[in-house]
């Protein structure tokens, strides 16, 4: 799909929203939406801000005020993170899916497992309307895995090297 044709598509759902909300349409939503439309992956609102045109640099709170438009929307997924700040997705025409996140580095990845989708529809929520289901498994990469055994072995060294050191004072 090109990326005027996306461009469009989506504008037509923010103006509807706009509209229905009594809202003004500014400019920087525009600039704002067709970063997000450009971009794949998952981006802090920073690096959202920091890929605006250098002609008209918008500052840090529209952007923030205008991504989390766009969640409520339904035109980006925000995605709340352990540490640190949220990352925000395009979801205009990008299928629904979960994701795995390395809890060390924060390194998000896509995960289209339809089974893990439709097990979570299908459980039972009272009085509740489900609309969509996005999973998130937390655990660790391997790079970061092998930054911890590092640690983990040098730990144990000092702790090795400290201990004889004390013996040795015992023995003086
Ligand atoms: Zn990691
Ligand atoms: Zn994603």
């Amino acid at each position: 799909m090109d990326i005027d044709k996306k461009f469009e598509g989506a504008k037509a759902i923010l103006d509807a929203y706009i509209e229905s909300h009594k809202m003004r349409h500014t400019p920087e939503r525009e600039i704002v939406l067709k970063v997000v439309l450009n971009t794949t992956g998952h981006h802090t609102a920073d690096e959202i801000q920091a890929l605006t045109p250098d002609n008209y640099k918008i500052n840090r709170a529209t952007v923030y005020t205008t991504l989390d438009l766009f969640a409520e929307v339904g035109l980006v997924y925000c995605h709340p993170m352990l540490k640190g700040a949220a990352l925000y997705e395009n979801a205009y025409k990008v299928e629904p899916h979960s994701h795995y996140i390395c809890t060390d580095c924060r390194e998000i990845h896509d995960l289209y497992d339809t089974s893990i989708t439709n097990v979570a529809m299908q459980a039972k929520t009272p009085r509740f309307t489900k609309e969509r289901s996005s999973t998130y498994i937390f655990g660790v990469c391997t790079k970061c895995r092998a930054k911890k055994a590092r640690w983990e072995k040098a730990r144990q060294k000092l702790a090795m090297l400290s201990a004889a050191a004390s013996e040795l004072g015992k023995a003086k």
